[in-house]
Parts: structure tokens; C-alpha cells; sequence
């Protein structure tokens, strides 16, 4: 999963969103990456974000896995404004293995991944073999490249 953050105490929001999906029954924490600080990206005229990657095992359909991270969202105060816009918290699920989907709540895997650095960066430090699309993780980051996408230091520890 990716998780952003750009209002408020983001590395704390963080922190409690990967301790809450940890929390849920089902649900088996496996890697959290380093933190990272971003460049808004779509949407630019907006405060950076922090993000992280996180990989976790679940016995959840992708459906639960979806409402639960919704849950934590709104749990930790997010308000829906505009796409793409400043938030407390995005939780996205980016890839499931094995997993495609495309329905109007869930698009599996995530339609915008192979062309976010702010995604790819930290994935490629926790996942960095995974096959999506044909190619690694690490390959797909070399083509994004890095740009506006910095190593938080000291890194994330949850
Ligand atoms: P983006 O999806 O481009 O990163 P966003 O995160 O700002 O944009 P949100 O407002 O958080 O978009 O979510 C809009 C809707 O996207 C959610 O209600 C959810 O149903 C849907 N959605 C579709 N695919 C996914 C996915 N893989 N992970 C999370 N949400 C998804
Ligand atoms: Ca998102
Ligand atoms: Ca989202």
C-alpha cells in the first residue's frame, strides 16, 4: 500500500495508520519503507507530502482491504475535499498479487503507480523484485526517476 500525508502531523498520522491496519484482525504487517518528503504531484499548488510503503499479508478480500483502509482514513480525521487535493491521510492500495480489478470503487493495480516517483521510490526499498506490469518495481522507478522525492532522516520507524 502507499500512504500520504500533508496536513497536520503527518509523521505521526502516518505512524497510527500503519499501526491501525497492523491492529486489524487478518491483517499481517510485512515491511514499512523509509519516509520520504514529496512534491505535490497533480495537483501541485498544495504543502508537501510524506509517504511510505507498506507491504502487508491479509486474509481480507481486496474489497475489505479497501474498506478498512478508508476506515483508518476517516478514523484519523481525513476530509474529503477536492481530487487530489490536501489531505490528513491517503491510504492507497497500489498491487495485490495476482489481483486485478476494475470496478468504480477499486482499480487494481493502481492506475497511476508506474508513474508516480512518490510511489515508486519508496516501494522499489521494500519490494524492489516485485513483477507488475512486466517489469520490476526497480525498474519502473528508474524510469520515473526521483525527482521531488527526498529521504526523510531519521527514516520512519513505527
Ligand atoms: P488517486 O487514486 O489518483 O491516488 P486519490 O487517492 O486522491 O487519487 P481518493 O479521493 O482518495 O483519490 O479516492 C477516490 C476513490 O478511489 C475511492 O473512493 C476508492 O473507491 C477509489 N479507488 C479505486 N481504486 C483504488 C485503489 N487501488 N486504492 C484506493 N482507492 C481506490
Ligand atoms: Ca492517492
Ligand atoms: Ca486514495
Amino acid at each position: 500500500m502507499s500512504l500520504g500525508a500533508n496536513l497536520g502531523n503527518r509523521e505521526e498520522t502516518l505512524r497510527e495508520a500503519v499501526k491501525r491496519l497492523a491492529a486489524e484482525d487478518g491483517v499481517e504487517l510485512c515491511a514499512v519503507s523509509p519516509l520520504y518528503e514529496t512534491e505535490p504531484w497533480g495537483k501541485t499548488d498544495q504543502p508537501r507530502f510524506l509517504n511510505i510503503a507498506v507491504s502487508l499479508r491479509t486474509t481480507l478480500s481486496p474489497e475489505a482491504l479497501l474498506e478498512l483502509a478508508q476506515t483508518v482514513e476517516n478514523d484519523l480525521g481525513r476530509v474529503r475535499h477536492e481530487h487530489w487535493g490536501a489531505r490528513t491521510i491517503d491510504i492507497d492500495i497500489v498491487h495485490i498479487e495476482g489481483v486485478e480489478r476494475n470496478t468504480p470503487t477499486l482499480t487494481l493495480p493502481h492506475p497511476y503507480m508506474l508513474e508516480r516517483a512518490f510511489v515508486l521510490v519508496p516501494m522499489a526499498e521494500i519490494a524492489p523484485g516485485l513483477v507488475v506490469k512486466g517489469k520490476t518495481i526497480e525498474a519502473w522507478k528508474i524510469i520515473a526517476g526521483n525527482e521531488g522525492v527526498t529521504r526523510v532522516a531519521p527514516s520512519f520507524i513505527w
